[in-house]
């Protein structure tokens, strides 16, 4: 064997051990002027390794600069003074709000048509699969024939904010809302009945209708 093919053999070895962590082999040439001894990612190599600290003259004079003039410390103490000075990351609760979702699940709301009219059919699938069970209806058939609610209730202490209720509405009635600032004192505010739920729809139908609308393609 000659002296060139047992350098060229000898180099594919080193550097296929310096590639251990590769995803693939390849051919490749080392390069004596570059430390660089794996694939370079253009290649379609990916090296997970940490890269070996370059030993050129430059490389070596930086790093003893670094530690001589103690740079990292210095640019710490940057980093360190612009968080102290820059605009705090937190909002200022209540008087600031954040974005939510047009998924976001919060109070409780029944809807009415643009005609004033209810949505709500009384077909009980929302109360069906409530599996906190917070949902009772009666209902009873109008003098035109049509079935409406008599009574409408959620209890919001037993609900668990699922979501269920509002998927299983074939209208679009009952829903979960925006608002989450609806804490009370006593137990009993949070037995909602279905003036309250419609009055909920009054007042939050513009923001219901356009969260509806951003999330309908995935419904
Ligand atoms: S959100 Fe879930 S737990 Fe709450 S009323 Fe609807 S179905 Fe029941
Ligand atoms: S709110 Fe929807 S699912 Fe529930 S009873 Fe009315 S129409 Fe049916």
């Amino acid at each position: 064997m000659s002296l060139a093919k047992i350098f060229s053999v000898s180099s594919r070895v080193r550097a296929s051990g310096a590639c251990g962590m590769l995803s693939r082999q390849a051919n490749f040439s080392s390069k004596p002027d570059t430390e660089q001894v794996y694939p370079t990612a253009d290649a379609g190599y990916k090296y997970v390794n940490l890269d070996d600290p370059r030993m050129t003259m430059k490389a070596l004079s930086d790093r003893a600069a670094q530690t001589m003039f103690w740079t990292e410390l210095a640019r710490g103490f940057a980093v360190t003074l612009s968080h102290i000075f820059k605009e705090p990351a937190t909002i200022n609760y209540p008087f600031e709000k954040g974005p939510l979702s047009p998924r976001f699940r919060g109070e409780h709301a029944l809807r009415r048509y643009p005609s004033g009219e209810e949505r709500c059919i009384a077909c009980k699938l929302c109360e069906a699969i409530c599996p906190a069970q917070a949902i009772t209806i009666e209902a009873e058939e109008r003098k035109d024939g049509s079935r409406r609610t008599t009574r409408y209730d959620i209890d919001m202490t037993k609900c668990i904010y699922c979501g269920f209720c509002q998927e299983a509405c074939p209208v679009d009635a009952i829903v979960e809302g925006p608002n989450f600032e609806f804490s009370t004192e006593t137990h009993e505010e949070l037995l909602y009945n279905k003036e309250k739920l419609l009055s909920n729809g009054d007042k939050w139908e513009s923001e219901i209708a356009t969260n509806i609308k951003a999330d309908h393609l995935y419904r």
